[in-house]
């Protein structure tokens, strides 16, 4: 099998797998009970905690565990305009994975007001569309660190700035950058940021937010004492104990996955746009997650190609999973200007840490057979675009 779709989720790193089962013999006792079974998990997963807040430049106390990427997307921007009744506007992109999209669409069925910054050609926001969108009444600015569907690395760090002029708090979604690029707190100078375990391999099912101390915010849910009060239920121990595993493997050996990663994923990208005909790379080729590659194949659906690299065992995407078969045309190819018949003919690849130089080889020996004879067959006329 040749794995490219690590964007969607990434496979179990053999470590992190090896110490889950050990916690999973080991330990079952809850958090929260005060004899030593239950205060040796606490221990242990404020471990997790504490390697998880130090690796993004935060405290112990500032972090939360949730469900997923998903639910800190979702905690962080209905929590803090909960907290916040007397301001009802709020800021994001047009190119927002899901869980921030339709997070948006229901604060706008609540009354919020929401503006979508529009990106351009390479999927990079228009900084004074932003500038210009912020007003006394805006509770909390939202843009993703790197995009999932192209990569594209948005300048969080400018944003910033900005969001502090105004006194408006600022949220990242940074589920696709951590663990690829530096994700740092107070370099980014963000308030809230959310991450999650299966990107980085580790476990599904488990996330966390960051929220800088003094930020305003409401939890989703009402219950125990857990996550300070702003997330209660007794915690995925399990999950907590394999996310921060996950992180400690990346400590590791980060650096050095990162540079394979995006020689493997640039001798990739040269090969297809060597040999194969009538495409376009989407994204920017700089400010870039590098293993992100995201190419429209002119003529052809996205679904055949993808359908045909699978029977050679060969996997993936056609853009944000979550969003796959749900959608018609990708809202981030939209959002970057390409025309309907192009974005469904956009195939993206995510490379990662286990992805080798052969892999990499059978690829770009197989795709150009497929995309050639699927050209053939193709009711699209080529010329047209
Ligand atoms: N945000 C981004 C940018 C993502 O790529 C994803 C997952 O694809 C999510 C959020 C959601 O994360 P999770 O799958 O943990 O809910």
């Amino acid at each position: 099998m040749i794995y490219l779709d690590n964007n969607a989720t990434t496979p179990l790193d053999p470590g992190v797998a090896d110490k889950m089962c050990w916690f999973l013999k080991e330990h079952f006792g809850n958090p929260s009970s005060l004899y030593p079974i239950g205060r040796d998990v606490k221990k242990i997963i404020n471990e997790d905690r504490e390697i998880i807040a130090q690796t993004l430049g935060a405290n112990r106390n500032e972090i939360f565990f949730t469900g997923s990427g998903t639910e800190s997307d979702n905690f962080a921007i209905r929590g803090v305009l909960d907290a916040h009744p007397e301001k009802n506007e709020f800021i994001t992109s047009s190119i927002e994975h899901p869980a921030v999209m339709n997070t948006a669409k229901y604060l706008e069925k609540n009354g919020i007001k929401v503006t979508y910054v529009p990106v351009d050609k390479y999927g990079m926001i228009d900084i004074d569309f932003l500038k210009d969108s912020i007003t006394p009444k805006t509770a909390l600015i939202s843009i993703m660190h790197a995009n999932n569907e192209i990569g594209t690395i948005q300048p969080i760090e400018e944003i910033s700035k900005i969001a502090k002029e105004h006194n408006v708090f600022l949220h990242t979604d940074a589920v696709q950058s951590f663990g690829k690029i530096d994700v740092d707190v107070n370099k980014l100078g963000v308030d809230l940021l959310s991450i999650s375990a299966h990107k980085i391999y580790g476990p599904k099912g488990i996330g966390a937010l960051y929220i800088r101390k003094g930020t305003k915010i409401c939890p989703l849910i009402y219950g125990g004492h857990q996550e300070q009060e702003m997330r209660p239920g007794t915690e995925n121990t399990i999950g907590i104990v394999g996310f921060g595993e996950a992180v400690r493997v990346f400590r590791k050996q980060g650096d050095k996955d990162k540079k394979r990663i995006e020689k493997l994923a640039e001798q990739l990208k040269k090969g297809i746009e060597e040999i194969i005909p009538h495409i376009k790379f989407n994204g920017h080729e700089k400010k870039r997650i590098k293993g992100t590659l995201n190419f429209s194949f002119y003529g052809l659906e996205a679904e055949a190609i993808l359908l045909s690299l699978a029977v050679k065992d060969i996997y993936v995407s056609t853009g944000s999973a979550c969003s796959e078969g749900a959608e018609e045309t990708s809202h981030v190819l939209s959002a970057i200007g390409l025309k309907p018949e192009i974005a469904r003919s956009s195939i993206r690849m995510s490379l990662g840490r286990f992805n080798t130089e052969k892999d990499i080889e059978i690829v770009i020996e197989e795709l150009p057979e497929i995309i050639e004879n699927l050209r053939k067959i193709s009711a699209l006329n080529i010329e047209e675009y």
